[in-house]
């Protein structure tokens, strides 16, 4: 027994001293699985978290002071469309069907390409470090180079290959889009950063058979379902047209498409009897407030889905337009203050609500909750810090309240992602950030000439 105890004191003894990647010390910790712990710190290795809160007994190869910070998970954007900031502000202030069939769907038809999504997901990737994202849900073409460039970066990615009724720059045919997708999803399933995903544009640019062949081809693969689902008033109408008067989501329940692998964007105008069935069948729903506000698609009823027991999630959508940024933290604050308004109550959303949304709730969104979201030992370490010490930020009463109302994307100092830095004290160390903006500038001169 005394001999056991011996071994106790040298087991301590050397736990104490143990050296990880990076420790992370006197911070205020947002763990977003329990109350928030003051003057902590997180210990990161070979990927994990390793501790959380009292980290003394850690030394770091990297060592960070976050001293009157912020430490928690990184964001979880759970719907964009990412190599879309090569359009940024490229049509911005009209309706979403004006907007998609006269300026978007045009200007990709004559521009996009590998190369495009290339220097877009790049130029988003610096974007995304820089605002504490840490995993990104995408929807576009050529998806597999979005993957290469997420995973160039550092980034966590649910990527998601579009799936539409015509043709698009990289797949002329339906079936060349699902022999792209069974590709795509061999090359990067398992991989630590990348899950691949069908991305089914809608129920308005997908027929019925299509869509089924979706869901068909989803429960092979065991690849998760992205889809923009009741958007507009505009999508309502065209769905009762074609389905028997039937609401979009409805509709999609109907055929068998809706299952907890289905992350539903928007959700702008679903009715309670949808909401139910978006609980029963656990579909997340990734809310994007400042693009359903810049297209005045509608408000969500997101305190609605919550009561109902939906899963939500906070998402920026594409940046063209629809936002036009990618900045998550923005995004709950619009997230808060719209549910404020639209319920005329300010207590219906807080900013820990939100805050949740966009970590742990994204998580759960992705079904990877068990993985990222929270600050638990044992997870994958989505790790950022955000300064608290800026003039905006000053003096602080509440951290939720600081980050969410106070703060913006830039406040956000240092992001990591999967245990490795990709930024530290506001320097990306993974993205070229100079030649990625040269190359967007270049890309803005193209796309303007071949729109003449
Ligand atoms: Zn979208």
């Amino acid at each position: 027994m005394k001999k056991l105890f011996v071994l106790f004191l040298f087991l301590a003894a050397f736990a104490q001293a143990r050296t990880v990647d990076i420790v992370i010390k006197n911070g205020t910790v947002l763990t977003m699985a329990g109350p928030n712990i003051a003057n902590g710190g997180v210990a990161i290795d070979k990927g994990r978290i390793v501790a959380v809160g009292d980290v003394s007994g850690y030394q770091g190869k990297e060592a960070i002071d976050a001293h009157g910070n912020a430490v928690l998970p990184g964001f979880i954007n759970t719907h964009t469309h990412v190599p879309m900031v090569l359009f940024r502000g490229i049509a911005d202030d009209r309706d979403l069907m004006d907007w998609l069939t006269h300026f978007i769907f045009p200007a990709e038809a004559k521009n996009v390409s590998a190369d495009f999504v290339k220097w877009g997901t790049r130029l988003a990737a610096a974007e995304m470090i820089q605002s504490g994202t840490t995993t990104f849900t995408d929807m576009y073409y050529f998806e597999s180079v979005v993957a290469q460039e997420a995973k160039r970066a550092g980034l966590r990615g649910v990527v998601g290959e579009t799936l539409i009724d015509f043709p698009v720059a990289d797949n002329k045919t339906w079936d060349d889009a699902v022999a792209y997708i069974r590709n795509f999803v061999k090359q990067w399933q398992g991989d630590a950063l990348i899950t691949p995903a069908l991305a089914p544009h809608s129920a308005y640019l997908v027929s019925r058979d299509h869509l089924l062949q979706t869901r068909q081809l989803a429960n092979e693969l065991h690849a998760p379902i992205l889809i923009h689902v009741s958007e507009t008033q505009n999508e309502l109408k065209q769905i009762a047209e074609k389905q028997n008067g039937m609401t979009p989501a409805a509709y999609l329940d109907s055929i068998g498409f809706l299952g907890h692998d289905v992350v539903a964007a928007h959700g702008v105008w679903l009715t309670p009897d949808e909401l139910k069935i978006f609980a029963q069948k656990r579909v997340g729903v990734a809310h994007c407030p400042e693009s359903n506000s810049m297209l005045a698609s509608g408000i969500a009823p997101v305190v609605d889905m919550r009561r109902a027991g939906v899963t939500v999630g906070i998402g920026t959508d594409g940046p063209a337009g629809s936002n036009n940024n990618l900045d998550m933290v923005e995004e709950m604050a619009s997230a808060a203050r719209f549910q404020k308004v639209n319920k005329m109550d300010p207590k219906v959303l807080t900013a820990r609500d939100v805050l949740e949304m966009a970590t742990i709730g994204g998580a759960r969104v992705l079904g990877m909750e068990d993985k990222i979201g929270t600050l638990e030992t044992g997870k994958r370490a989505d790790v950022i810090i955000v300064n608290l010490q800026q003039a905006k930020t000053q003096p602080v009463y509440s951290v939720e309240s600081a980050i969410v109302y106070a703060a913006s994307g830039s406040s956000v100092v240092t992001t990591i992602c999967d245990g490795k830095l990709l930024m530290r004290d506001r320097k990306v160390l993974t993205v070229d950030v100079p030649a990625a903006i040269a190359k967007a500038k270049q890309y803005r001169d193209q796309v303007l000439k071949s729109l003449q």
